[in-house]
């Protein structure tokens, strides 16, 4: 304490001796230190990717109307529950065969493949349209990792991200979201957005920088989702994907979708 105090005084002394403000600002700032020091027990991955085992999932779903992925999903972000279909806010959803894959769909896929919902969410493409797209940066790829990000408080509602995304996975908030929201329920460790801003899923990056595998990946009971590095050939992604066929949705976009799918 006494320390502190004597160095406090010596650059309180250099500003009395009339020297600009300038150099005694990058004193303190040197005194401080580093302010945001990442937590020791963060994931460390060099690009994420999700698998989607659709046969686990399709099998729960059999057993009862599972959206617990969903439900996780959207409790964690304070995602509003608008049932306006043209207004509503989604980060996963469900939609079938045909739209979730049309160039691959066909009239002689089984029929169940053709029935039956696939779990859809935000590629985090490695090559993502809506990062090249967006005026203000505040669509972004993060370096370290891969994540396609939002940063709210940058985006000026022009959804030209929108338009550039051939996936559907971004939703416009027409109005304000938060009269949608249980006050209850809201996650006070997330922020809500307002009207005229872009959202979507960021794979749960608040959670993965704690250590914490995404939300809907931990709600699944079934196992249906696994997330991790697809550039770590020892990763379980990567095992499974070794080992399985696997889809992507619109690969000839050459967006490079890090979602997989098993079926
Ligand atoms: S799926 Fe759409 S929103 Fe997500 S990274 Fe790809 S282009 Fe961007
Ligand atoms: S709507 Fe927002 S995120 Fe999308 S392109 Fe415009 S500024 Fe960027």
């Amino acid at each position: 304490m006494e320390k502190d105090r004597r160095e406090f005084l010596k650059i309180g002394g250099i500003s009395v001796l009339g020297l600009s403000a300038l150099p005694v600002f990058q004193a303190l700032a040197q005194q401080q230190g580093p302010r945001y020091k990442p937590d020791p027990n963060a994931l460390q991955g060099a690009q994420w990717a999700m698998v989607v085992d659709m046969e686990k999932c399709w099998e729960e779903q059999e057993k009862r109307q599972c959206k617990d992925c969903i439900l996780a999903c959207h409790k964690t972000h304070n995602v509003p529950d608008i049932p306006d279909p043209k207004r509503e806010i989604k980060w996963i959803w469900l939609e079938e065969y045909k739209h979730a894959f049309p160039d691959q769909a066909h009239e002689y896929a089984p029929q169940k493949v053709k029935e039956s919902p696939f779990m859809l969410l935000c590629n985090h493409c490695t090559n993502p349209p809506c990062v090249r797209v967006c005026p203000t940066k505040a669509t972004f790829k993060r370096a370290q990792d891969g994540i396609v990000m939002m940063d709210f408080h940058r985006c000026i509602g022009c959804r030209y991200c929108m338009a550039g995304c051939p996936y559907g996975a971004r939703s416009f908030n027409w109005g304000d979201p938060r009269p949608y929201l249980k006050t209850e329920e809201i996650n006070m460790t997330y922020p809500t957005r307002r009207k005229g801003v872009v959202e979507k899923c960021t794979f749960c990056y608040e959670r993965i920088d704690e250590g914490l595998q995404p939300a809907c990946v931990e709600a699944c009971k079934a196992k249906a989702l696994i997330f991790g590095d697809v550039t770590d050939p020892n990763s379980e992604v990567r095992k499974i994907l070794s080992d399985h066929y696997s889809l992507r949705r619109k690969v000839e976009l050459g967006t490079g979708p890090n979602v997989y799918y098993l079926i």
